[in-house]
């Protein structure tokens, strides 16, 4: 049952979720997934969509922004938008849980998986983990940061954010509260892409992508630190779509930090990655 709808920006949407009193075993990084079959009010979307892709409608995955130490079970969803003339159908699930959940209403989700996590024994393999995120690939991260503030005492962490402006910082008053109550572990990072006046944001929010520059500053010695990228990437319709065109494929966040990351010399084992397609 949802218990709470928290708007944390304008196009992103925390659903705080009653599943019983049960402790749900979860790893933080992991995520759950949501069938769009069950809602009613989206039935004529769903099959109008499997009728014009000639395939069934998968369920949508869902990575948890709560953390396995805390009481409510949440996840956090990034409306995604149609774009006349790019977007080549219609967004189906994330709209409706975005924009047209409430408290009370019920939903199946099916989980914990996925392979993003922190591993138990993550501390003795590092003492600094390198967050790198963009947009909504911050939830699974967040959920890291926060169990491992709260269990793993002698990791510090940096968190590197990249977002379009500073409306569209998600978990933005929580991660500097986080700063502020563990100032020698957690240092944070933001960069704005469609900014042009950051300076007023403070010292630590910078103007554009993530960069070789901001990730040279964030990681340090590139053979200790573990690094977790998670942000969107070229997807199977991308490759397809420029197949056709006869043009490489765009580049994307994920593919430009793991460039940037092999070019500053961080073994690639060190590197753990989740694609938002
Ligand atoms: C492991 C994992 C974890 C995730 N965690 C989160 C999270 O925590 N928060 C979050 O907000 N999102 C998360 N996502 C993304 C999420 O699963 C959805 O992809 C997102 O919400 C969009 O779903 P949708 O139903 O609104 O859009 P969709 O209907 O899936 O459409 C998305 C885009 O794909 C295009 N598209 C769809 N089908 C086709 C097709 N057949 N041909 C060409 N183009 C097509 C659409 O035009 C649109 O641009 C995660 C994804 C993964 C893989």
């Amino acid at each position: 049952m949802v218990a709470d709808v928290i708007v944390e920006t304008p196009d992103t949407t925390t659903l705080v979720l009653f599943t019983g009193n049960d402790r749900l075993e979860y790893l933080a990084g992991h995520f759950l997934t949501i069938d769009p079959h069950q809602f009613e009010s989206l039935q004529r979307f769903t099959s109008f969509l499997e009728d014009l892709k000639g395939r069934r409608e998968p369920p949508r995955a869902y990575s948890m922004s709560s953390a396995p130490h805390e009481r409510y079970l949440a996840v956090t969803v990034k409306e995604e938008r149609y774009v006349s003339n790019v977007t080549r159908y219609p967004p189906l699930l994330s709209p409706l849980l975005v924009k047209r959940t409430l408290r009370g209403m019920r939903l199946v989700v099916v989980g914990f998986t996925g392979p993003y996590t922190l591993a138990p024994d993550v501390a003795s393999r590092t003492n600094h983990i390198v967050h790198v995120c963009a947009g909504s690939g911050s939830v699974p991260n967040f959920s890291m940061l926060k169990f491992a503030l709260a269990n793993h005492p002698t990791l510090r962490h940096t968190f590197v954010y990249s977002n379009k402006t500073w409306d569209d910082v998600i978990f933005r008053d929580e991660l500097g509260r986080l700063a502020v109550q563990n100032p020698d572990r957690l240092k944070i990072l933001h960069t704005l892409t469609r900014d042009n006046d950051v300076a007023r944001f403070g010292p630590n929010v910078r103007k554009g992508r993530v960069d070789q520059a901001l990730l040279r500053d964030a990681i340090g010695n590139p053979e200790e630190c573990l690094v977790y990228v998670c942000g969107p990437g070229v997807s199977k319709f991308d490759l397809a779509a420029a197949k056709k065109a006869g043009s490489p494929p765009p580049v994307r966040f994920l593919e430009s930090v793991l460039a940037d990351l092999k070019a500053l010399g961080v073994p690639d084992k060190r590197i753990k990655r989740e694609f938002y397609g």
